[in-house]
């Protein structure tokens, strides 16, 4: 499917020990404090991708992300999926999650769908669409946590970007697999990096 999304991040082209490790869906009181505390416990660095209307309602969270030195990415702010909105609402609605997201260079796309046409008209913003080449499907409730661990234990490479989510719905099996996966990456020898570090010259693409 890559060769469809020119112009979208799936990992960084590198055989260093080097990951990249993201949480959709935030800021969420209770569940994204965890998360960085489980981060800075391991040393780890993160993204962000919040949502618009979750840092309107809970800014308090949203500052302490800033403050502890994690980067943010924009996730739209009414995290609703670009097909069933159409491209004009969905620009406005990226805007409107810059608003408050904002000012950052990363965008992900809700629900992970996005044209790849669409790329184009998001990138004049001066915005990069962030994909993934790990997904925790942490999300899904049918799932045990164990699983969701097994899933990125089994695709993390050099260069990986993973997805967890710090929500509500991610909560049980992220509780479980968050602090396996960080220490995993410990053992193994590997760091844990900001997006803003990625080589754009070794993008994979
Ligand atoms: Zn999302």
């Amino acid at each position: 499917m890559r060769w469809l999304f020119p112009g979208a991040i799936w990992r960084e082209k590198t055989v260093e020990k080097r990951v990249f490790l993201t949480f959709d869906d935030g800021p969420v009181p209770g569940i994204t404090p965890w998360v960085i505390q489980q981060l800075k416990e391991a040393g780890a660095k993160a993204t962000f991708f919040c949502i618009g209307d979750n840092v309107r309602k809970y800014q308090g969270v949203f500052e302490n992300l800033k403050t502890e030195g994690f980067e943010i990415g924009c996730h739209g702010f009414s995290h609703r999926a670009g097909h069933k909105i159409g491209l004009k609402n969905y620009l406005k609605d990226i805007d409107r999650g810059l608003v408050y997201c904002g000012p950052t260079q990363w965008f992900r796309p809700p629900h992970g769908i996005i044209f790849p046409w669409w790329i184009t008209a998001i990138s004049k913003k001066g915005i990069n669409v962030v994909l993934w080449d790990v997904l925790s499907c942490d999300y899904d409730r049918s799932l045990m946590s164990r699983e969701v661990t097994a899933n990125v234990l089994r695709n993390i490479r050099p260069g990986s970007i993973i997805v967890f989510h710090d929500s509500l719905k991610a909560w049980p099996n992220l509780k479980e697999a968050l602090p396996e996966v960080l220490k995993w990456i410990k053992l193994n020898g590997y760091t844990t990096e900001l997006l803003t570090s990625i080589n754009q010259n070794k993008r994979k693409l």
